[in-house]
């Protein structure tokens, strides 16, 4: 039986594709780095898959060397998917930058000196469209301006991904693993543990109605089951080697999602947006805001080509999974 690693199974993403590798009979480990975090995944899978019993926690941090070696150690494939995502601006973006670089560092050479076979790496549409002046459909070949005024998560992702290319591609052919990278846009759909991610915390800001009306934002939406498959997908696939492959069901101004939301009956989803200079006074007292205010307006449309060439399935709708996401968050009691 095949192993995998996937870092941080903690994480609203890492989980499910935990969930969907156990499904299809691999052997899994995955790192945490917390007891307590072991316990909530090793319940969630108990209850999420039949196969939990295949499942094995590994304690390892990205700020650290310890841990990494043993937890690659006997895998034939690792999905490195661990990684901090905060929208807020923190005070030293290297809260952000040092465990995006240097762990994922940290996981590639454990994974030279253990001889796997595959790495597909988690990076993010962040690291792709950011930070440019000019309107435009992005695509694979760019990569975002790490200049004033990009966000320290989009600068972290980036400066991440730059680094896995740049070590990758200095392996001697003795070294080297097969290479591929997902660069996901918003990420939305049903949580396997109580911990909701940054990103379906976005539904929870819209549908319960905390915002009056919407940041005149625009990105990438995308079901959490189809960013999982394509981590596996692309583990398994030949084609994808070298790749990175933007992942995107449709993007929308959070207006437009609101609407969504607003029309499948979650009444207090604003459906009117907020003037620009307001968002930007809002963002002087409200962290969270201060990751949008130089996006204001810009819309990031990407080229969904290269994932519909390769994968062989059709994605769940942005809508359909940013409404179902938000049915568990009023289950939860997250969203009244
Ligand atoms: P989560 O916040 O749910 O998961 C982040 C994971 O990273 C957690 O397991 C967290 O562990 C772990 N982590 C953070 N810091 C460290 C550290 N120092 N050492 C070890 N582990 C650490 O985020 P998502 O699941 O949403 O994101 C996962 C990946 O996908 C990230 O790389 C993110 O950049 C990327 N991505 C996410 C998108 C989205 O919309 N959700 C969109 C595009 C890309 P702990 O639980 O202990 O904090």
């Amino acid at each position: 039986m095949e192993k995998v690693l996937v870092t941080g199974g903690s994480g609203f993403i890492a989980l499910h594709c935990v969930q969907q590798l156990l499904d299809k009979g691999y052997e899994v480990k995955s790192t945490v780095r917390s007891e307590s975090k072991k316990q909530e995944i090793l319940d969630s899978m108990s209850k999420n898959s039949s196969n939990s019993n295949n499942l094995e926690i590994v304690m390892a941090d990205l700020l650290k060397d310890e841990g990494w070696n043993e937890a690659v150690e006997g895998c034939d494939y690792v999905l490195h998917v661990a990684s901090p995502f905060i929208l807020e601006v923190p005070s030293d973006e290297n809260v952000l930058i040092k465990p995006a670089v240097e762990g994922t560092l940290r996981v590639l050479k454990a994974c030279k000196t253990n001889k796997v076979k595959k790495v597909v790496l988690t990076s993010s549409v962040a690291a792709v469209a950011y930070g440019h002046k000019e309107q435009k459909v992005f695509d694979e070949n760019d990569w975002s301006n790490t200049g004033p005024g990009i966000t320290p998560y989009a600068k972290s992702k980036t400066l991440a991904e730059k680094a896995a290319w740049d070590y990758v591609n200095t392996l001697s052919d003795d070294e080297k693993f097969d290479f591929t990278v997902i660069n996901p846009v918003a990420v939305t759909g049903p949580m396997l543990t109580s911990d909701i991610g940054t990103s379906n915390d976005l539904l929870v800001k819209l549908a319960g109605g905390s915002i009056p009306a919407c940041p005149r934002t625009h990105m990438g939406f995308v079901d959490v089951r189809d960013v999982a498959k394509a981590h596996i997908f692309s583990m398994k696939s030949a084609a994808t080697n070298n790749e990175r492959i933007i992942v995107s069901d449709k993007e929308m101004f959070f207006v437009e999602m609101s609407r969504v939301l607003n029309t499948a009956g979650f009444k207090k989803a604003p459906t009117r947006e907020m003037p620009n200079l307001l968002v930007r006074i809002m963002s002087l007292f409200i962290k969270e805001l201060g990751g949008v205010v130089n996006s204001l307006g810009k819309e990031v449309n990407t080229d969904k080509s290269k994932a519909k060439a390769l994968f062989d399935w059709e994605y769940i709708s942005a809508e359909d999974s940013a409404i179902e996401a938000t049915e568990q968050l009023v289950s939860m009691g997250l969203v009244k």
